[in-house]
This record gives structure tokens, sequence and C-alpha cells, in this order.
């Protein structure tokens, strides 16, 4: 039997990592981990409690105890329940959007998750997302991939994602947005966005969905 190994996957908003992760994984039999979604769930949860989000140690001792799942389903976004909830829909919100990176980058809330993620992925099989996997999660990830895209198609994708499900956006204040997340996660003082040294860079502006699914499987075998 082939090795299980782990995939990394790392990118701004929007690059299309998370529909690529899921693809892959359910193409490998193996484990699709979103952790921007276990960072959204954590945002909801303070906006809920009316937490200040500039009291660092009151969303630190939140990510400390914070009760999050986010569960594997047959297709679509993993199911995310917050103390049993099911806030699936919430955490893709626009307030939590424009939040979740202020969050991100507060140094304790992310050891916390980063131990939450790799305790996730112990025995391998597993695609994870999101900013710092290759870097910082699994930095001996036998597979890193940053995905990007110019932020206009991003925007695009994102915007036509939304739409798909009745949210009506302006392209151009989405794009804006999504700009303003990049420079927050690129900047931050911990684990920024970057790809890893060893990370495969690839700029799907100019490839489908199904395109970089087979590349990347392809680079998989190579490893096996
Ligand atoms: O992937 P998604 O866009 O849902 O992530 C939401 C936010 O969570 C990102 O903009 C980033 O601020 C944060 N994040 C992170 N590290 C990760 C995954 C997400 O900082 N590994």
């Amino acid at each position: 039997m082939e090795k299980k190994i782990c995939i990394a996957i790392d990118g701004p908003a929007g690059a299309g990592k998370s529909t690529v992760a899921r693809m892959v994984a359910a193409r490998l039999g193996y484990r699709y981990l979103d952790t921007g979604a276990m960072y959204r769930a954590l945002t909801w949860q303070a906006l809920q409690e009316g937490l200040d989000f500039s009291d660092e140690p009151a969303l630190v001792e939140l990510a400390r105890t914070a009760d999050i799942q986010v569960l594997p389903t047959q297709d679509g976004s993993p199911q995310v329940l917050v103390n049993g909830q099911d806030v699936t829909l919430p955490i893709r919100s626009q307030q939590v959007s424009r939040q979740v990176s202020w969050l991100a980058r507060i140094p304790g809330v992310r050891r916390e998750m980063v131990q939450r993620q790799r305790r996730l992925a112990a025995g391998g099989g597993v695609v994870m997302e999101g900013r710092d996997i290759g870097t910082r999660v699994l930095p001996h990830a036998e597979l890193k991939i940053y995905l990007t895209a110019s932020p206009r198609i991003r925007a695009t994708r994102r915007a036509a994602e939304l739409a798909a499900r009745g949210e009506k956006v302006d392209v151009h204040r989405l794009e804006e947005e999504i700009s303003r997340r990049d420079l927050m996660d690129a900047g931050r003082e911990v684990d920024p966005l970057r790809p890893a040294p060893d990370a495969v860079y690839l700029d799907c502006s100019q490839m489908n969905i199904d395109e970089v699914v087979e590349f990347i499987l392809d680079r998989a075998k190579g490893v096996n």
C-alpha cells in the first residue's frame, strides 16, 4: 500500500484552496482539514459573546477553551460546530470575514489553533489548507502547494460562490476586502502568509479547478 502523506495547501483568500483541497482529499481517500474554518468559528464565537477584539487575553482564553468541531461531510464545506451548535453558514458571513484576520494575528490564538491542527493531522493521510500549514503547522508535510491567483480573479470567483448561495456582493468591494485580508495575513508578525521554501508555487489564474487538482495529484504520486 502507498504511504499516506500530508499535503499542505496554503495561499491567499479566494484562490480556490478549499475546493481543490476537498477534491484532492476525496480522490486520495484522505481527510480534508479546513483550518480557516477554525479561525472563523472562533471569530464567530467572540462576536457572539460580545468580546472586545482589543482584549487579547480574553481572545486567547477563548481559543484555549472553545469547543470547535470541524466535521467532514459527503459534499461541500465541512460542517462546523461551536458548543454543538451548527455554525457552518454564519462563519462565512461578511461580518466574520472582516474580523477573522484581526483575531488570527494574535500569537496566543495561533499557538492554540496550531496545536489542535497538528493533533488533527496525526497519522497522515490528510490534505490541510490554510495560511501557515507548510511553514508552521506541518513543516514536514511531504507535499506543499502555494496556490494563488490575481486579486481580481479571486474576487470574481468568490463573488460567484456567494451568488450561488444567494448572497449578492459587489466584486470591487470584495476585491478590496480580499486585498485587505491578504495584507493583514501576509503582514502579521507570527507565521505570516508566505510560501514555504520547499512549496510548489502555483498561480492558477489561467487554470480551471480540474487542472489544479490533476496537477496536485500528479505531484502527490511523485512523492510516493
Ligand atoms: O481560509 P479562510 O479564508 O476561510 O480563512 C479565514 C482567515 O483565517 C484568513 O484570512 C486568516 O486570517 C485566518 N487563517 C490563518 N491561518 C490559517 C487559516 C486561516 O491565519 N491556517
